[in-house]
């Protein structure tokens, strides 16, 4: 088996992948990156907690237009993860409207985005439909 480092520190990896959010422990108040102070509250003090790996999809868009080197298209969403907002793309789904709406249920996975000279695969995340 191949060594995989996680792309972005908030994905935990292992038999079932997770994301972790850091939640102000004054306000409840989650956030995925690393910060001083709540956006919210101004507290100072967080806490780790695991997000729950499905949710429902709150906005989509399919973008057709990106950067050089990134195929297009697909779906970026923001995914209502019982009560935990997180973006990021919808894999393993067709990126039309026939196929993505508001509203489905949809699954954290994982998703192998590069692997480096020594073989140790970088791995992102993204979510699926459910069923
Ligand atoms: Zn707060």
């Amino acid at each position: 088996v191949a060594d995989q480092i996680p792309l972005v520190d908030y994905l935990a990896l292992g038999a079932v992948p997770r994301l972790i959010a850091h939640e102000c422990t004054a306000c409840g108040a989650r956030f995925f990156d690393r910060r001083n102070a709540c956006a919210s509250c101004t507290g100072t003090s967080f806490h780790d907690v695991q997000v729950p790996r499905e949710g429902t999809v709150r906005a989509f868009t399919i973008v057709s237009l990106a950067a050089p080197g990134i195929p297009v298209p697909f779906v970026a969403a923001v995914v209502d993860c019982d009560g935990t907002s997180v973006r990021g793309n919808l894999v393993n789904v067709l990126p039309d409207p026939d196929h993505v709406s508001l509203g489905m249920r949809v699954r954290l996975t994982t998703v192998k985005v590069g692997t480096d000279g020594s073989g140790v695969e970088a791995i992102g995340y993204g979510f699926e439909p459910v069923g």
